[in-house]
């Protein structure tokens, strides 16, 4: 699926998906945000149930979209059973969760204004949220935004995009928190010289630095790491680039995540350390400059409580707590409604791909348990 944010696929599938949620009685409208939001006939208090509709570049058919007809149905079969009828549910795809222009645009949206610095945010066309609004014939409309006074929470279902559940033998996952992340890029200022003509002893090779550290920094992130955290270079350069060059610059960055703050500094703390180590010792100047920071979100108890006694009912012995090593909406939504998400198992743990798949009978079960998970939810706060 190729379907970035605010691309004609996008744009249709977000009209396909306003059809279908008035054909059910949804009160829907595509806002000024380009969020879709089917609004419920009922009085709250209310559930938003969703998640986003936009992929990545080359993205997989149940990232997103999964989550949305998951609110889609819930709202539907909610509202054609006579004993859940009064239950309010919206509906809701966000716009640009994968950051084609910056990360979450559709969410923060609906909890507050949006910055000069979202509006200003370019895809790799250059196009800015601001230019795209405006071409997609959004810019005039209102922004929908959260309800304090009618919305309880909200919900999203997603698939895991990792191998646990799957390799566990479970259906489904009852998410705790989704991890921070941190991102720090390091600099290697060396020499460039004639690959030929200087002698090793007098090189300062910005390459053997960088890939020294590398390596060098596996063992002491081990020794801090927790059960689930993860590192990775995912950026490596070498300048300029030629193979009779020693190499004079070189620069990575070095990407981590864990569900908690405190394994988080330990990790900044090594790598910190060891760019301190290697400058000291040259003979190659080692720099770091910090980049993304985003702390852990920790998922609502009581939320939780109740997709969690669900799971126990409907998938007895095949469900489990875990947190969320990938992004999500509620990394937005939480600092301002209680928010739970539930993950269904992904096929060889595989995202972000063509080849991105679930098993239909999990896809299904997944949005059994969300589904009854929201009318307790509901049904909790009525009779309370
Ligand atoms: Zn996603």
């Amino acid at each position: 699926v190729v379907r970035p944010t605010f691309s004609d696929a996008d744009m249709d599938a977000r009209q396909w998906l306003c059809d279908r949620m008035l054909e059910a009685g949804l009160d829907a409208a595509i806002d000024g945000a380009a969020n879709v939001v089917g609004r419920s006939p009922n009085t709250g208090p209310a559930l938003i149930i969703g998640s986003h509709s936009d992929t990545q570049p080359n993205g997989g058919w149940l990232d997103g979209a999964m989550g949305v007809i998951y609110g889609l149905e819930i709202a539907r079969s909610l509202l054609e059973d006579a004993d859940t009828a009064q239950l309010a549910v919206d509906a809701v795809a966000w716009s640009d969760e994968e950051g084609t222009y910056t990360s979450c645009l559709g969410a923060s949206s609906f909890v507050g204004p949006l910055s000069t610095t979202q509006l200003q945010a370019t895809n790799a066309h250059g196009e800015s949220v601001s230019q795209a609004l405006e071409r997609t014939g959004l810019s005039d409309r209102d922004r929908i935004t959260f309800e304090p006074d009618r919305h309880i929470g909200y919900l999203e279902a997603h698939i895991e995009q990792g191998p646990h559940l799957e390799t566990a033998g479970l259906k489904v996952g009852v998410v705790t928190s989704i991890v921070g992340i941190r991102s720090l890029a390091v600099s290697f200022t060396g020499e460039q010289n004639h690959a030929g003509t200087t002698p090793m002893a007098a090189r300062k090779d910005a390459a053997v630095a960088m890939f020294e550290f590398g390596f060098l920094l596996q063992e002491p992130m081990r020794a801090v790491a927790g059960p689930t955290s993860v590192w990775t270079i995912g950026v490596a350069e070498v300048r300029p680039g030629a193979q009779s060059i020693i190499p004079g610059s070189a620069h990575l960055v070095v990407q981590f995540r864990d569900p908690e703050e405190t394994t988080l500094e330990r990790m900044d703390q090594v790598v910190r350390s060891l760019v301190d180590d290697m400058d000291r010792r040259g003979p190659v100047s080692v720099t770091i400059a910090a980049g993304e920071r985003i702390s852990p979100t920790v998922m609502d108890t009581t939320l939780q409580e109740f997709v969690a006694a669900t799971a126990g009912k409907l998938v007895p012995g095949q469900w489990a707590r875990m947190p969320s090593a990938a992004g999500h909406d509620p990394m937005v939504l939480s600092h301002h409604m209680p928010c739970a998400m539930l993950f269904i198992p992904s096929i060889g743990g595989i995202s972000h791909d063509f080849a991105e798949d679930s098993h239909e009978a999990d896809i299904v079960t997944g949005c059994h348990v969300l589904a009854n998970a929201a009318a307790s939810i509901l049904r909790s706060q009525t009779s309370g």
